[in-house]
């Protein structure tokens, strides 16, 4: 059992868009034996990319889970590997406005590979996915594919993995050739050359061979300073190092290993995954250096009927765990992916959800391969498969035994900065395009739909222009609903620029014989930035004494003034960053109770905002242009007429030059077709949501007077 966890690895494979990740995981399922063909990305039959507009798009959008074996030992012909090791690898995508999707996913992993593309390097995005990735503490090794293209560069690569993300980036691989002569890998651990046969087995093939000669100065250079970094990780090995003595393969492994999961180390390795180059190494480092759910923190949470902080050990022992990391339904029903943290969960069996009280039946349990299904009787802690017949739960949710319930962290989803009125295209398809919108929400939290209340249109959230697009898209094809859509419109939000102290609010009513009473005195002020750069949305404390305002009404006054949060007081934007302390106040005896207090926190609140001088903020997005030389000038200004702030300009390889700018999302629509005709098609851009600004006071201006019709804003 322990051994059976000890040889699982939960994987993720995380590129930028471009740089590699589907070719990489095509060759992956390849070498481990599952698939018997290579399906290349740009003939549309990835395994991976299961979803037809995906295949178009030639971008994986959904994260997927597969299961594959691999092993470190040859068989007696030394033509496969032995399997001992069980690999899940869960898709991530490349493209940021499905951050979500990256998010989501490195919750329930325990290991990537970051994948760079050897010419293109460190990219905004992948930056992006690194900061995730550092959040959540996941264990990297990074692989520069693509060192057969033209220049391919594997140290420069290197040098931008250590100071564009801070990383402590250790080869354990030099290149053998770059470019078209690209041919292999220096070992620099066993100190060996691997040359890849290139013929009809896709690189199945390969030879070790002494290192050549021109390559030696090199790699005793770099083997240097990777012996270095791993006498650095361990007191013992360090005098070892320091006297001189070498280091053997174990000590030097175990070193990285260590070293990796704590994530003091990032081992770099190459390839070209689409010449069947470096691949099976990279899975020999998954095995080697990236940990076991026995090696990762137990996971934490809380007990439900207590409160009380709650724990599960990676065992099968333990009672069940899980956490619902994806949906996808399709014409076959729906499919719920979750991570068994611990236990174990029989098919037919039933589940809590403890975050919705509801217990639910596991009818079947599938362990996926691409699109390929396995039924299986049993999953156990450190598994990953679908489940199906779960009906109330979403993407987030924790699954667990009922007896000993727990739940989990849920997933943190960003807020949309991007809406767009939806209406069916004809009055049939009305009923279909609400079954369409409610599946898509399921799947994907970070796609939001709501009726405005003044108007009654539908309105879809998400992360960007693209984001929407292919959600249409999916309604069109998995749903068969047309649908008109408006304008896209930015998602403002609406915020506090002063502190206002003592703010006296006083609910009083007298109908009748009985009356409302209500008194309360708040101080309200911007939330304070945390060392991680994120605020809080919303904070309230009370710092009454001696009971003028009994305890019993404080909560009633926090449910007030968070209410009032939902709409601002300018333009009806939900308002954001506010602290709220309640420092004074009284009571009536008869006329006070919970609803007067509440009355007071919601109104109390809407006054002290008014008076702490609040602004319109809108969402400002990091873009990233690629451009040739000579129509720099014209993207540089097209961008300052768009309220852009250039942040940097820099020179990329082959005579183009990088444009990075932070520009406000309400500037940005249709940008693609525009830079598009201004380059002749020859540039490309990215873009982010990067952090909100307030508006301009002109256009601040210009947003109230439209305030009425636009849609962000609640009515
Ligand atoms: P993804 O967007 O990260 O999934 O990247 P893909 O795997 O779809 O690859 C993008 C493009 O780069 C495709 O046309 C691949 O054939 C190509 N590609 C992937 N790996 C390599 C490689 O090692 N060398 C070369 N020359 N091209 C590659």
């Amino acid at each position: 059992m322990s051994d059976k966890l000890a040889n699982l690895r939960n994987i993720g494979i995380a590129a930028h868009i471009d740089a590699g990740k589907t070719t990489t995981t095509e060759r992956i399922l390849f070498y481990a034996g599952r698939v018997h063909r290579i399906g290349e990305v740009h003939e549309g039959a990835a395994t991976m990319d299961y979803m037809e507009q995906e295949q178009e798009r030639g971008i994986t959008i959904t994260s997927a889970a597969t299961t594959c074996e691999w092993g470190l030992d040859l068989t007696a012909d030394g033509m496969r590997r032995i399997p001992s090791h069980t690999i899940n690898i869960i898709d991530t995508p490349g493209h940021v406005d499905f951050t979500v999707e990256v998010e989501r996913s490195l919750r329930v992993l325990d290991g990537v590979i970051a994948v760079f593309c050897a010419v293109g390097g460190v990219q905004p995005q992948s930056e992006t996915v690194w900061r995730q990735a550092n959040r959540y503490a996941v264990p990297r090794v990074a692989y520069v594919n693509k060192m057969d293209r033209d220049g391919a560069n594997f140290y420069e690569v290197l040098g931008q993995v250590k100071d564009r993300l801070g990383a402590n980036a250790v080869a354990l691989q030099i290149p053998i050739g770059a470019e078209i002569d690209f041919k292999g890998i220096v070992d620099l651990v066993a100190m060996k050359a691997v040359y890849y046969i290139e013929s009809k087995d896709f690189g199945s093939t390969y030879e070790i061979q002494d290192i050549p000669a021109d390559l030696q100065d090199k790699a005793d250079e770099y083997r240097a300073m990777l012996i270095e970094a791993v006498a650095e990780t361990d007191d013992a090995l360090m005098e070892k190092f320091f006297g001189g003595e070498e280091l053997t393969i174990e000590e030097i492994e175990g070193g990285i290993r260590k070293a990796t999961i704590r994530n003091d180390m990032v081992p770099v390795i190459c390839g070209s995954s689409y010449k069947n180059k470096g691949v099976q190494p990279m899975l020999d480092a998954v095995i080697k250096y990236l940990p076991s759910p026995l090696e990762v923190p137990a996971v934490v949470g809380l007990n439900p009927d207590t409160g009380e902080s709650a724990t599960r050990q990676a065992s099968e022992s333990e009672p069940f765990s899980a956490l619902a990391f994806k949906i996808i339904s399709d014409k076959f029903g729906t499919l719920t992916f979750f991570r068994v943290y611990s236990g174990r969960l029989q098919k037919g069996s039933y589940v809590l959800n403890p975050g919705k009280n509801k217990k639910e039946r596991v009818s079947r349990i599938l362990k996926m391969h691409a699109n390929k299904r396995e039924d299986v009787d049993f999953v156990v802690a450190g598994d990953i498969a679908a489940a199906v017949g779960l009906e109330a739960t979403v993407t987030g949710d924790t699954l667990s035994d009922d007896k000993n319930p727990i739940l989990l962290e849920n997933i943190n989803f960003a807020d949309p900065v991007i809406f767009q009125a939806i209406e069916a295209k004809s009055k049939n398809d009305e009923d279909k395009l609400t079954n369409a919108l409610v599946k898509l929400g399921t799947e994907d939290p970070t796609f939001k739909v709501r009726t405005d209340a003044e108007t009654g249109q539908t309105i879809i959230g998400g992360m960007g222009e693209l984001h929407l697009e292919i959600m249409v898209d999916r309604m069109r094809r998995e749903y068969n609903v047309e649908a008109n859509i408006g304008k896209p419109q930015v998602a403002y939000r609406e915020a506090i620029t002063k502190r206002v102290d003592n703010l006296v609010y006083k609910h009083v009513k007298q109908t009748g014989g009985s009356g409302q009473f209500a008194h309360i005195e708040i101080n309200v002020m911007p939330t304070v930035e945390k060392e991680d750069g994120t605020r809080a949305n919303y904070e309230f404390e009370s710092k009454i004494v001696g009971g003028v305002v009994p305890r019993e009404f404080w909560s009633s006054v926090e449910k007030g003034a968070k209410s009032a949060m939902e709409r601002g007081v300018l333009a009806g934007y939900p308002l954001v960053n506010v602290r709220v302390e309640l420092v004074h106040g009284s009571y009536h005896e008869v006329d006070s109770n919970a609803m007067t207090f509440e009355i007071a926190g919601n109104y109390g609140m809407q006054e002290a905002v008014r008076k702490a001088k609040p602004v319109i903020l809108e969402p400002i997005m990091n873009i990233e242009v690629v451009t040739p030389e000579n129509y720099m000038g014209d993207i540089i200004g097209d961008l300052s007429s768009r309220r852009g702030k250039i942040v940097e300009m820099r020179p990329d390889k082959g005579g183009s030059q990088i444009v990075r700018a932070h520009v406000p999302l309400a500037e940005m629509f249709g940008y693609a077709t525009t830079m598009r005709s201004m380059s002749q098609g020859r540039a490309t851009y990215s873009m982010e949501p990067s952090h909100y600004e307030p508006v301009p006071s002109n256009i601040q201006e210009d947003i109230l007077s439209k305030g009425k019709e636009a849609i962000g804003a609640k009515k």
